[in-house]
C-alpha cells in the first residue's frame, strides 16, 4: 500500500514520518509550495523536538517524497490520510472548507478504489459529509472507503506519542477499511478501539474537552487557594497521586492555548447545541480560561500602580515549552492588553516569534532573555520553558528596573524568589 499524507502541518509532517519509520512508502501533498520545498529537503517548517532528523533520514532513503501535484498523487496512492487544519469558525464550529477542498481533489482526480483516513480532528458526522463529497465530485462512479483515524499526539512530544500512541481508534462502517488499517499500523503494540465513525469522531473532542476541563478546574481552584493561603501546586501533587485522577493537566497556569483544546472545546459546545443538549460544564470550562490570563495581569496593574510607560518583560510566546506553536497562546493575550494600556513590552522566547502584524511592531523582541530583563520593571512568566528554570535569577536582579516577578506557569519556588530579594506572585502558588 502506498500512502498519501494531505496536509503537511504538525499531524501530517509526523504521520508521514511515522509510517515511513515502520516500513511504508510515503509521500506528503501540500497547497503551500513553500513548505513542501523545505520538506523535501528534509527540513522542517515548525519546531518539534526529533522529528526533523526522521524526515530527513526517510527522504534521504526515498521511503518519503513530498509534492503539490495533488492530482497525480491522489491517482497513485492507496490510501489517503486527511491531515489538514479545521480552525474555528467565528461562532465557535469547526471550519471544514480544508476538509471540504481535500474530498473533492479526492473524488476529482481518483481512477481506482481508494481508501479515505480522516486524522484531522472533525465534528461528529463529518465522515458522511466527506462520503458525499467525494461521490459528488466523481466523474464515474468508483468504489471508495471512508475511515476515521483521530490523532492523538501532543506539540512538543510528537514522535514519541506518535510511534507509541497510547490507543488507536478507528471509525469505519466497512470491513475492508478495517482489515487495511489493521495492516498499516500492525507494528503498533497498544490497545485498539474500532467502532463507528460518529463515535471514533466524538473520542477525539470528548479527550480533549476533558483535558481542558481539569485545567480550567485547577485554574479556578487557585484562586481560591489564594483566598485560603494554600499553595495549588501542594493541592495538585496530592490530587495527582491518586491514579483516579492522574497527575497530568492539573498545573494551574495562565490558561490552555494552543491549536486544539480552544477549537475543540468550542466545536463540542456548538455541536451540543444544535443537538439540544447544554453541556454547562464545558461552557464553564471555555469561560474560565477565556478571562484566566487577566486574573495575573490584575496583579501586575496592581503592583505596578498601571502598565503606562512601564518596561515589562514576557517570558515565553509559546502555548507550551518544546513547540513554536503560538495559535491561542496565552502570552499574545498578554502582550495584546500591556500594548492597548501603553506598556513597554520586551519579549523573549526561545524559538516562537510575533505574528507579522503591524500592532507587534512596538514590542521589542530580545535575543536572549538577558536582554529582554534589562530595565523590567515587572516579568512575567508566560511559558515554563526549562531555561528560564535554569536562570541566574539572583545575577539577573540586578538587571532589572524592579524585581517584580509575575509567574504565570507556577515554574518557579515563592520562597526561593522572595529569599533572593524578588517580589513573587504566582497563580495560587505564592503560600
Ligand atoms: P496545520 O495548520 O499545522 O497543518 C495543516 C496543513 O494542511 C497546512 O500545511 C496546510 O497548508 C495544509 N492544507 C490545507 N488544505 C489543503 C489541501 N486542500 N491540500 C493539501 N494541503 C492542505 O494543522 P495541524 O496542527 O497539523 O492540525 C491538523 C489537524 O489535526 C487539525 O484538525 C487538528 O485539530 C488536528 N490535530 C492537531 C494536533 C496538534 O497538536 N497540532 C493534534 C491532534 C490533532
Amino acid at each position: 500500500m502506498k500512502i498519501l499524507i494531505i496536509g503537511t502541518g504538525y499531524v501530517g509532517a509526523t504521520t508521514a514520518m511515522v509510517f515511513a519509520e515502520i516500513g511504508w512508502q510515503v509521500t506528503g501533498l501540500d497547497i503551500d509550495a513553500g513548505k513542501i520545498q523545505r520538506l523535501r529537503q528534509g527540513r522542517l517548517h515548525f519546531h518539534e523536538p526529533g522529528l526533523e532528523d526522521l524526515i530527513a533520514k526517510h527522504v534521504k532513503n526515498s521511503r518519503l517524497q513530498f509534492t503539490t501535484d495533488k492530482e497525480t498523487a491522489i491517482k497513485e496512492h492507496d490510501v489517503i490520510f486527511l491531515c489538514v487544519g479545521t480552525p474555528s469558525l467565528p461562532d465557535g464550529s469547526a471550519d471544514l472548507r480544508y476538509i471540504g477542498q481535500a474530498a473533492k481533489d479526492i473524488g476529482r482526480s481518483m481512477k481506482g478504489y481508494k481508501l479515505i483516513v480522516t486524522k484531522s480532528t472533525v465534528p461528529v458526522g463529518t465522515q458522511e459529509q466527506i462520503k458525499k463529497w467525494i461521490a459528488a465530485a466523481q466523474q464515474d462512479a468508483i468504489p471508495f472507503d471512508v475511515a476515521s483515524n483521530p490523532e492523538f499526539l501532543r506539540e512538543g512530544k510528537a514522535v514519541e506519542d506518535a510511534l507509541r500512541p497510547d490507543r488507536i481508534v478507528i471509525g469505519t462502517d466497512s470491513q475492508r477499511a478495517t482489515e487495511q488499517l489493521q495492516r498499516l499500523y500492525s507494528s503498533f503494540v497498544c490497545p485498539w478501539i474500532i467502532t463507528k465513525p460518529r463515535t471514533a469522531e466524538l473520542i477525539k473532542y470528548a479527550s480533549n474537552s476533558f483535558l481542558a476541563t481539569k485545567i480550567s478546574y485547577m485554574n479556578e481552584l487557585a484562586k481560591l487557594c489564594d483566598e485560603l493561603e494554600v499553595n495549588v501546586k501542594e493541592i495538585s501533587e496530592g490530587m495527582g497521586l491518586d491514579p483516579r485522577i492522574g497527575s497530568s493537566f492539573l498545573q494551574a497556569g495562565l490558561g490552555y492555548g494552543g491549536s486544539c483544546f480552544p477549537k475543540d472545546v468550542s466545536e463540542l459546545v456548538m455541536t451540543s447545541r444544535k443537538h439540544h443538549v447544554n453541556l454547562r460544564i464545558l461552557e464553564g470550562v471555555i469561560e474560565v480560561n477565556r478571562t484566566q490570563y487577566t486574573y495575573l495581569l490584575d496583579k501586575v496593574r496592581l503592583r505596578l500602580g498601571g502598565f503606562a510607560g512601564k518596561n515589562i518583560t514576557v517570558l515565553g510566546l509559546a502555548f507550551k515549552p518544546d513547540t513554536d506553536d503560538i495559535r491561542e497562546a496565552p502570552a499574545i493575550r498578554i502582550i495584546d492588553q500591556l500594548l492597548l494600556e501603553q506598556a513597554n513590552v520586551q519579549l523573549f522566547d526561545p524559538i516562537a516569534a510575533l505574528p507579522g502584524h503591524a500592532s507587534y511592531r512596538a514590542v521589542k523582541v530580545c535575543s536572549s532573555a538577558e536582554e529582554a530583563l534589562r530595565g523590567s520593571e515587572a516579568i512575567i512568566l508566560c511559558t515554563e520553558w526549562p531555561e528560564f528554570g535554569q536562570l541566574d535569577w539572583k545575577k539577573a536582579k540586578r538587571l532589572l528596573g524592579q524585581p517584580n516577578f509575575f509567574d504565570g506557569r507556577n515554574m518557579l519556588d515563592a520562597k526561593r524568589m522572595r529569599g533572593i530579594g524578588y517580589y513573587y506572585q504566582g497563580i495560587g502558588s505564592d503560600h
